[in-house]
């Protein structure tokens, strides 16, 4: 057998260590570096936000209560709002769809300035690949990068890759949902529609390969005829593997560029593509075991806890893996299903059905524990590997909840080193406590 040897590079020794700069990392990142740690951030792409910005995803959901009354949900997320907003690269909407959509490329560079301000070190363009444990804790991580491969030491790490790629490696329990909520390529188009984007799939999408699914779409603030598109699904593709991401890779260019095609034909010839994501958006692959399981039920009831990390009200929004609908289900009881390009809706009242006749939550929350696995004493998981049932994951996979989640993992990660104790005994209170007097309304 052959063996390879390795040198490897020495890239520097942190108090914690973030994998995957999606807003959630980069939160988590951000939170703990404000109260005084030395942290590094590792991003395999050459920017910060993820699905954000590398997927092209620029909506972010209300921070209002149930009734638009109340603000619950602050920190990071809202002081990065307010910047797009001011510097006019967002529009305010507060509906139940929209709370404010930004144009993904300025969001860019402002979370490049939060991270710089936040003097953390930043790794652009590098792919975390291995861990290396020691008595229980991760030692260290290796990563590639332009000047090769080399191992980054701390004493913390979070783990916001989204797949759950240090929580894979170091041998964590994991679990497959039934129907995975499949990804989606998504792109910009410029030029001003003519008609129904969705009738003209419906009538002429077989003709370019174009099936009749679900899909939605945007208008990009800053510019007067340019709207973001999430027209199409990927079925049957598991992105947390090679193979299986670079098929949806390909097969997702494909039908944007069909799409293009169909409009060239059937609309207007100046209608195109202006830019693709630069990555797939990827919705669910793996989850990971920790203490706390979200679900459904208790999530919709609004059911509290001593230790709430996270508020939210982004409905229930489950993507069918097997005929093209979408459903959504909110904290009043409204269900609703749409199927395919023509929006057939089918109406329903989840609390109907079961008999509830008590007033509805204006907010639903989610308590430390959702952090804590215990395995591994110096690792958090946050993002969308979180351990939740179906209706919980469609509820909590959205962006300012998992923002909430990763500032929670950031604070956490300061009080582990700062009281020297493991994952598992960290005080979820105390989490809460933080993350109020920085801001969080939690
Ligand atoms: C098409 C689509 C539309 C959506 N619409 C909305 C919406 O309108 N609003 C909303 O709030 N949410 C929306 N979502 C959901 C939401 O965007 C995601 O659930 C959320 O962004 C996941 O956050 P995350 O931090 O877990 O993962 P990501 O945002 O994917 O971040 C993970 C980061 O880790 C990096 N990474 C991964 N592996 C490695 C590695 N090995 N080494 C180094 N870096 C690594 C990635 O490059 C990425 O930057 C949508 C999702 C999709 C796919």
């Amino acid at each position: 057998m052959n063996t390879i040897t390795l040198s490897t590079k020495d890239y520097g020794s942190f108090d914690l260590a973030v994998v995957g700069g999606g807003c959630t990392g980069t939160f988590a990142a951000i939170r703990a570096a404000r109260l005084g740690l030395k942290v590094a951030i590792i991003e395999k792409s050459s920017c910060f936000g993820g699905v954000a910005t590398n997927s092209l995803v620029g909506v972010w959901h209300t921070l209002l209560d149930m009734d638009y009354k109340e603000q619950i949900i602050g920190g990071l997320t809202d002081e990065v709002e307010q910047v797009l907003l001011k510097n006019g690269n967002a529009r305010l909407e507060n509906t139940r769809s929209v709370g404010i959509c930004f144009d993904p490329n300025a969001m860019k560079v402002v979370l490049d300035d939060f991270v710089v301000k936040s003097n953390i070190k930043v790794f652009f363009c590098t792919f975390y690949n291995s861990l290396v444990m020691e008595n229980g804790k991760i030692d260290k991580i290796v990563v590639g990068n332009k000047d090769g491969i080399g191992t980054i030491s701390a004493k913390f790490f979070i783990d916001a890759t989204g797949d759950g790629d240090l929580c894979r490696d170091a041998g964590l329990e994991s679990y497959v949902a039934d129907a995975i909520q499949p990804p989606s390529p998504t792109a910009f188009l410029s030029g001003s529609i003519k008609n129904d984007i969705g009738k003209l799939i419906v009538e002429h999408g077989a003709e370019f390969g174009l099936d009749d699914d679900w899909g939605w779409d945007a208008r990009v603030p800053g510019f007067d005829d340019v709207t973001f598109r999430a027209d199409f699904h990927i079925f049957g593709r598991m992105c947390n593997n090679t193979e299986d991401l670079t098929a949806a890779e390909i097969e997702g260019r494909k039908k944007i560029y069909a799409l293009d095609a169909l409009l060239k034909k059937y609309d207007d010839p100046k209608l195109g593509v202006l830019a693709l994501c630069s990555q797939i958006g990827v919705r669910e692959t793996v989850h990971y075991k920790t203490i706390f399981t979200a679900n459904e039920h208790d999530l919709l009831m609004g059911k509290s806890y001593d230790d709430t990390v996270m508020k939210g009200t982004y409905r229930v929004d489950i993507h069918h893996q097997h005929d093209n609908g979408i459903t959504f289900k909110y904290l009043n009881g409204v269900t609703e299903t749409f199927y395919g390009k023509s929006n057939r809706l089918v109406l329903g009242d989840w609390r109907q059905d079961e008999g509830i006749t008590t007033p509805y939550a204006l907010y639903y929350q989610i308590p430390f524990e959702i952090l804590v696995q215990d395995k591994v004493s110096n690792l958090i998981p946050v993002g969308r590997m979180l351990n939740a049932d179906d209706g919980a994951f469609g509820a909590l996979r959205v962006m300012v909840n998992l923002n909430q989640l990763g500032e929670a993992a950031g604070v956490a990660a300061y009080l582990a080193l700062d009281e020297n104790k493991a994952v598992t005994d960290i005080c979820g209170k105390k989490v809460q406590e933080l993350l109020r007097k920085g801001g969080s309304l939690v």
